[in-house]
């Protein structure tokens, strides 16, 4: 059955077209610059045989239009694969926050589409668009199941002693601030592939998750539920991050404020957009950090310390929450493919069980891998994530309940 996931941003939609149950990637692409002059539309049909990409160039003004273009490519006789929009029977989207309403995966009512919007509070840059996208899928995808998948619903599970800050009570019951966590999706996706790899059911199954990617987070799994994770009530806390800044004294935030005359949307900028990796190189992009620091780049390197020592500070906290340990799980672009950051941010750790075979770190794969040296208490794998594939999964279990 053809299953389109869509994850709706500012200014682009993220596509894909799979076949559901069995997981097969049908189309994919990206729609980017929405609103602005130079739109641009990337799509991909897969076959047997071959991959056929095309790419148009030409404005894009809105979401609706956007959409609109995604499913004329979709029902192209040449680079689509079916034969009119009325075949989807089922969207999945990405919706970033749930908050404290959506602790699964839901599908889209009246009510589900204003708890997102009432959400918009805390999470401004993300729960609008995901909105936009849930309605302009609805105009055009008329007879299909629309389902929301929530990036915190996977979170809902962290005991109240670790999502709550210590702040006045109030602010956490009037006005939400806790820890919500993101990435929820990715660090299921994994926690299922390692379960399987390790050969334990999944409730039984005790994980730290490292999802290292633009956006970084580390997930403490016992038992296959999440009970803390790095990222916070927004997605600045934990780890160092490609341009946002992870852990910082909130201190730090006041004095640039009030003593160094920084405007609050400066800040705001400065720690989103212009921190993490790019404030520490320039760069954001760890292959190119990756290179400068082979190449003898001193300051690389030490980016690259910070960057893995906060992921080992983590490691040893969430040691000591979770108890035993069956594994640390590496996934996401730097996850996946930094040998570099792996072998920095486990260094030392063999007295609490955890030591990586250099050889197999440093071999390249696209494939799921168990990384370990042999004597190893604590597994170390290396799992792509494909958190596409999950909410089409995830989509289509409420497909099915609803059926
Ligand atoms: P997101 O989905 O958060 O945009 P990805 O999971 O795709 O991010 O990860 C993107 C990051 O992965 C890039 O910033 C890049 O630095 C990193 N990356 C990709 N390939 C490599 C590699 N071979 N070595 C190191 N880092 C890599």
């Amino acid at each position: 059955m053809e299953t389109l996931i869509i994850n709706t941003g500012s200014s682009s939609i993220k596509y894909q077209l799979l076949d559901m149950p069995s997981g097969k990637l049908l189309c994919s692409g990206l729609v980017e610059r929405i609103g602005e002059k130079n739109g641009k539309i990337l799509h991909k049909k897969f076959t047997e045989e071959k991959e056929v990409d095309v790419e148009i160039e030409e404005p894009v003004p809105n979401h609706d239009v956007g959409m609109q273009q995604v499913a004329t490519l979709l029902t192209d006789s040449k680079y689509g694969v079916i034969s009119n929009t009325d075949k989807v029977k089922l969207v999945g989207h990405r919706v970033v926050l749930g908050g404290e309403k959506f602790s699964n995966t839901t599908r889209v009512t009246d009510e589900v589409k204003k708890a997102i919007d009432e959400l918009s509070i805390i999470a401004p840059l993300h729960n609008p668009p995901n909105l936009t996208g849930i309605n302009v899928a609805e105009r055009i995808f008329k007879y299909a199941v629309q389902v929301a998948v929530f990036d915190t619903s996977f979170h809902q599970t962290i005991p109240e002693y670790a999502f709550r800050y210590a702040i006045p009570n109030k602010l956490y019951y009037e006005n939400g601030i806790r820890v919500y966590g993101y990435h929820g999706t990715s660090h299921r996706y994994v926690m299922e592939r390692a379960a399987k790899m390790l050969n334990k059911p999944v409730d039984k199954v005790n994980l730290i998750t490292i999802h290292l990617g633009n956006g970084a987070s580390m997930t403490a799994i016992k038992n296959g539920k999440s009970i803390d994770t790095s990222l916070g009530m927004t997605p600045l806390e934990g780890l160092v991050m490609g341009t946002r800044c992870g852990n910082l004294d909130p201190g730090v935030i006041i004095y640039m404020n009030e003593s160094l005359g920084i405007p609050m949307a400066d800040i705001k900028r400065i720690l989103n957009k212009e921190s993490g990796m790019k404030g520490l190189t320039g760069e954001n992009d760890l292959r190119i950090i990756g290179n400068d620091y082979i190449n003898g780049d001193k300051n690389a390197m030490l980016a690259l310390e910070i960057y893995c020592y906060r992921i080992k500070k983590y490691i040893g906290a969430y040691l000591a929450a979770i108890g035993e340990v069956d594994a640390l799980v590496f996934t996401a672009g730097v996850g996946e493919n930094s040998p570099i950051v792996r072998e920095f941010s486990t260094a030392g750790l063999a007295h609490l069980g955890i030591a990586i075979d250099q050889g197999l770190n440093h071999k390249k794969s696209n494939s799921e891998r168990d990384i370990s040296a042999a004597d190893s208490k604590i597994k170390t794998l290396v799992v792509p994530t494909n958190e596409e594939f999950e909410i089409a999964r995830q989509s289509y279990l409420i497909f099915q309940e609803n059926r």
